[in-house]
């Protein structure tokens, strides 16, 4: 048990890990090509029956549907057809049923003597499913897509949104046929002719819920199969050679791969936390299941599809265990109304007059007290007249406030997440996503120099700390960044600017380019110490150089979001031997360092940005016009704006999986790539479909007359490039992420 009651990750791991064993051990997945026998079915399901599965989702102590979803995702990985889904379901629905029929099935279910197959019937949200009508105690219809009925020797079916009816499979008024879809065997279309029929009333929830369950759960089985062909294509890539090397080393199987990735964790996550808050009772989870389902269909589809492209002509012999999950996959996440029945859900909790928005995150109760206090200091602070005064500001006065910055620096906020030894207050990374959260939705202006300050807290003198960490902790010092280089941009290494050493002092000459913070006190600057290191990179080292140093020369230029960058040219710029930080020749360690202490919750800042712009977008998307009509009475703008939502939820999860990781003293690259390349370009897809719903008007810039919030929209979609440019562009992650995470070869 965890703090909330319920099963913990342990025991999660345990059946996941238990299951896979037995699974390999005792499922023959050869037999699912030419569509597996009721006896082998049975088979499967007996033994599984005896590792007491069968029993999961009728008492919450023992498992919840985050259980349900761990044991759907193995018998999706494996291929396994037994009939768990809908005994899952049963579990749901009927454990808290008062009719002995109810507890009789149960039992019958728990016991193994009783296999049940499952229909919606004609609450599936999918018209091709087929309709049983009843009258009195006999049924009469069809439906289709029933998994496993042939294997079953019952079928529980829906009669309306709060009654399922049990009906006997080896009664001879009923008729089973198997149909093939998605080129496999497993469904079947099930023919009642006035079949006696068992009414069992539902108590909690209704069909309606039991039919979001359902699709969860699929979920979670379509992400085993994939995941299972995805790790399969991964191993691949190592071993196939093409062109003398191995396959896995070419870029675009690389990325290809990296995506997969993503796709993946990010299904992954979405299905475990709104699984983990049906069972804590926490009504949200019906939203982020619609998320969760909204967003596992493409993704899971795409994965597959990628997953096929890279295994080329191998994968496409039927023989091959991958073309199996391709078809799971295809029908699990098409089944019960699929992506396009979730985001109709979605859209009407977000877009419909009584709907709410954005559901808030539980960051702990530090995190969500820190919120609060946040929230407070900015009403107080960062409201009224003040902050009207600067949004009149155009964009590129709006880039830096350093009255507030000052104000701030009071709160001590600006060191959230810096050990108390260095005067920060040592919060954890969700204090940190609060603080974020509430800035951003404050719309208050950007602080602190959070990079440059790791660098100094971990490679930094004693007497540099003392020197500069104060000012940044104050908010009375910015630090720029000096990295690229007008032939070094994401080839960092390669970078020119000298730095010699010359008595008591280094000597700095060269140029640096796209320096953001140009206008800052100080520039965290990397210079080449040894022109002819091996590797390049071995020959940098980083340097602070006060910006008001004699030889140093700006020219700002103009972004195309309207902010400014530089160039910056160093001629014979003399700074004190003692502003090099870390050891000669050691800044890459100093650079790579306190990027990556950083890059995990970059991902994390970009998403809160692209949630707090979609409240603003869905504001206008819900406001009526003078005839009474809103845009979201438009079902593509309903559609898109659902995909957006789900997106979103996606982005947080992996800013709260960072989150997860950082508490754990893990701070893994890769898994901050993710992160960062997922929210950068959903942050490209926001600003693109913003535009898109909204028209021509939201193209009208600051300033100008009929302009939507000041410009603010089309801004959004010109500044969202940098997040994919910037901090190591998303091809360099992706990269990253195929070599780091999935062991792919340099
Ligand atoms: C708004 C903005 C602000 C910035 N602020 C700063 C700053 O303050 N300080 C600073 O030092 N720099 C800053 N930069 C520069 C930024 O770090 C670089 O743009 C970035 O490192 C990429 O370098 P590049 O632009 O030269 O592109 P290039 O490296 O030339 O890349 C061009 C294209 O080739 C791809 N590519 C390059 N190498 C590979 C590879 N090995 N594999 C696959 N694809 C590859 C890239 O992904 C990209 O698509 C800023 C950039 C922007 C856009």
């Amino acid at each position: 048990m965890d703090a909330t009651g319920l099963p913990g990750d342990d025991i999660r791991e345990m059946l996941r890990n238990s299951l896979r064993g037995f699974l390999a051990a005792r499922w023959n997945v050869d037999c699912i090509r030419r569509g597996p026998s009721p006896q082998e079915v049975v088979a499967i399901w007996t033994a599984l029956v005896g590792q007491g599965v069968a029993s999961l989702g009728s008492n919450p102590d023992e498992g919840g549907l985050r259980e349900v979803a761990v044991v759907l995702g193995e018998l999706g990985r494996a291929a396994c057809p037994a009939p768990m889904w809908s005994a899952a379901l049963a579990n749901l629905a009927l454990s808290t049923s008062r009719s002995e029929a109810a507890a009789d099935c149960l039992g019958r279910l728990h016991a193994g003597s009783a296999r049940l197959a499952l229909s919606f019937g004609r609450l599936d949200p999918d018209s091709g499913a087929g309709v049983i009508r009843v009258k009195g105690d006999r049924a009469d219809g069809m439906v289709r897509f029933v998994e496993a009925a042939g294997s079953c020797t019952h079928l529980l079916v829906a009669i309306d949104r709060s009654v399922l009816g049990l009906v006997a499979l080896d009664n001879a008024r009923v008729e089973i046929v198997p149909t093939r879809a998605m080129g496999a065997w497993g469904l079947c279309e099930v023919r009642l002719n006035e079949a006696p029929v068992t009414p069992i009333a539902l108590e909690d929830g209704g069909l309606d819920d039991l039919l979001l369950k359902g699709k969860l759960a699929l979920a979670a089985r379509a992400h085993g199969a994939a995941r299972r062909a995805f790790e399969l294509v991964t191993d691949y890539a190592r071993e196939r050679h093409q062109f003398g090397q191995p396959i896995g080393r070419f870029q675009a199987i690389q990325h290809k791969l990296a995506n997969g990735l993503i796709a993946l964790e990010g299904v992954r996550l979405i299905v475990d936390h709104a699984a983990k808050l049906h069972d804590l009772d926490d009504r949200e989870w019906r939203y982020f299941a619609n998320c969760a389902v909204a967003f596992a269909s493409g993704a899971l589809r795409q994965a597959s599809l990628e997953t096929h492209h890279a295994f080329g002509a191998i994968g496409y012999a039927d023989e091959h265990e991958a073309p199996l999950h391709f078809k799971r996959v295809h029908l699990d996440t098409l089944a019960l109304g699929g992506a396009s029945q979730a985001k109709r859900l979605l859209a009407s909790s977000l877009l419909d007059p009584d709907s709410s928005g954005l559901p808030e995150y539980d960051l702990g109760p530090a995190g969500n007290a820190l919120r609060e206090q946040v929230r407070g200091w900015l009403g107080q602070n960062w409201s009224g007249g003040r902050k009207a005064e600067f949004e009149r500001k155009p964009f590129a006065k709006r880039e830096f406030d350093a009255e507030f910055a000052r104000d701030i620096g009071m709160t001590g906020w600006v060191g959230l997440g810096w050990p108390r030894e260095f005067g920060g207050q040592a919060r954890s990374a969700l204090e940190l996503i609060a603080f974020m959260e509430t800035m951003e939705r404050g719309e208050a202006p950007r602080i602190g120099a959070a990079i440059q300050a790791n660098a100094l807290m971990m490679f930094g003198t004693r007497e540099q700390q003392q020197r500069y960490l104060p000012e940044i902790l104050r908010g009375e010092a910015m630090h720029g960044m000096g990295y690229s280089e007008p032939q070094a941009g994401s080839d960092l290494a390669v970078l020119r600017t000298s730095a010699v050493r010359d008595d008591d002092h280094w000597v700095i000459n060269g140029q640096k380019i796209w320096t953001t913070t140009w206008w800052g006190k100080y520039m965290f600057l990397a210079a080449r110490t040894d022109k002819d290191a091996k590797p390049p990179h071995a020959g940098i080292s980083m340097f602070i150089v006060p910006m008001d140093a004699e030889g140093v020369t700006i020219r700002p230029a103009t972004t195309m979001y309207d902010g400014s960058f530089a160039n910056i040219f160093y001629d014979n710029v003399r700074i004190p031997l003692d502003n090099i930080v870390g050891e000669v020749n050691g800044g890459w360690k100093v650079l790579t360092g306190a990027l990556a202490f950083e890059r995990g919750l970059v991902g994390g800042g970009i998403v809160l940005k692209v949630a707090h712009a979609f409240e603003q977008l869905r504001r206008h998307v819900m406001a009526k016009d003078e005839t009474g009509t809103a845009l979201s009475d438009d079902p593509i703008v309903r559609d898109r704006m659902a995909t957006l939502a789900a997106e979103i939820e996606i982005g947080r999860q992996l800013m709260m999986h960072c989150a997860e990781l950082a508490a754990d003293g893990l701070t893994p690259p890769e898994y901050g790539a993710i992160s960062k390349v997922f929210s950068g370009e959903l942050m490209e897809r926001f600003g693109e479909t913003a535009l898109d719903i909204l028209g021509m008007r939201a193209t009208l810039s600051e300033q100008m007359p009929g302009a939507i919030d000041n410009g603010r929209f089309e801004q959004n979609l010109r500044h969202s490039l940098m997040w994919v440019i910037s901090i190591g562009t998303n091809e360099i992650q992706r990269s990253l992420i195929a070599q780091r995470a999935l062991g792919l070869p340099r």
